[in-house]
């Protein structure tokens, strides 16, 4: 059986053009999941046109709806938190508004020149920024994780890698080692769960964020469970290669879980 996909965006997402919370539900049956997770963006940052955070009640309101339609389906609800450490009193409202069984912690931006910049943005900068900005976005992702803010699991560990510039060296975690031992051995010690986040999967998994290297290092350091999540903003892109991510998780050690809905763990 499938795990559960815990990371995907719907119409309550300012980018989810594409989201549709009810026919995600279908196409979830469809493929047979037997859970997922609706994890909006509860963002602040506005770095991108119409950018805006969840309108949390509407979602929650949309949750219960497709809870009464579908029966045979576990719902969970949640959102994905970007910077929360940033925003604190922005994201207490959020988590007060109602309970979320899901949530993300994620860094899409990092502050340069005191400007917030999303990772997607690093290849429109001159080339010889691009490596300090992806120490920088490390760094940020460790502050985040020693932050107090409340998160479950750390979604897409090396997100900047999606937009990695052609005209570079290609990405290797390992030139990062340390900065992400370092994120990793904090998410454990708080408990954190890592999420395999299966955008852009393909090409035998070393798209993966993150990927077997990574994955390795967070069972050395001790970490404890890993959950799956395909980040897709439109139904059809659910659970999108998931079969090669179990692959991957169980090569580092990790086992699937008798719960569906749990973590998979070492
Ligand atoms: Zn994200
Ligand atoms: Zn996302």
């Amino acid at each position: 059986m499938l795990p559960a996909d815990l990371h995907v965006h719907t119409e309550w997402s300012w980018d989810g053009y594409r989201g549709d919370m009810e026919r995600s539900c279908e196409v979830a049956l469809e493929v047979g999941l037997p859970a997922i997770a609706f994890t909006d963006h509860a963002e602040w940052n506005t770095v991108h046109e119409g950018q805006h955070s969840v309108d949390i009640a509407g979602y929650h309101e949309c949750i219960e709806r497709c809870r009464a339609k579908f029966k045979n389906l576990r719902i969970l609800s949640g959102v994905e938190f970007g910077e929360p450490h940033w925003f604190p009193e922005e994201a207490a409202k959020v988590r007060a508004a109602g309970p979320l069984d899901r949530v993300l912690g994620s860094i899409h931006c990092i502050r340069l020149g005191g400007e917030p910049v999303d990772a997607s943005q690093f290849r429109k900068r001159p080339e010889a920024d691009h490596g300090p900005a992806i120490h920088e976005y490390l760094a940020e992702t460790l502050r985040m994780v020693e932050s107090d803010q409340q998160f479950q699991i750390l979604a897409h560990l090396d997100y900047f890698k999606r937009y990695w510039p052609a005209s570079l060296p290609p990405y290797r975690p390992e030139d990062y080692e340390e900065r992400f031992r370092a994120i990793l051995t904090a998410a454990q010690k708080r408990g954190t769960v890592l999420e395999i986040n299966t955008t852009r999967g393909e090409d035998g998994g070393r798209r993966m964020c993150p990927d077997l290297t990574v994955l390795k290092w967070w069972h050395e350091v001790g970490g404890e469970a890993v959950s799956f999540g395909s980040d897709a903003h439109e139904p059809d892109k659910i659970a999108a290669r998931f079969d090669l991510a179990q692959e991957m998780v169980e090569a580092a050690g990790f086992k699937p879980a008798p719960d569906p809905v749990a973590f998979w763990r070492r």
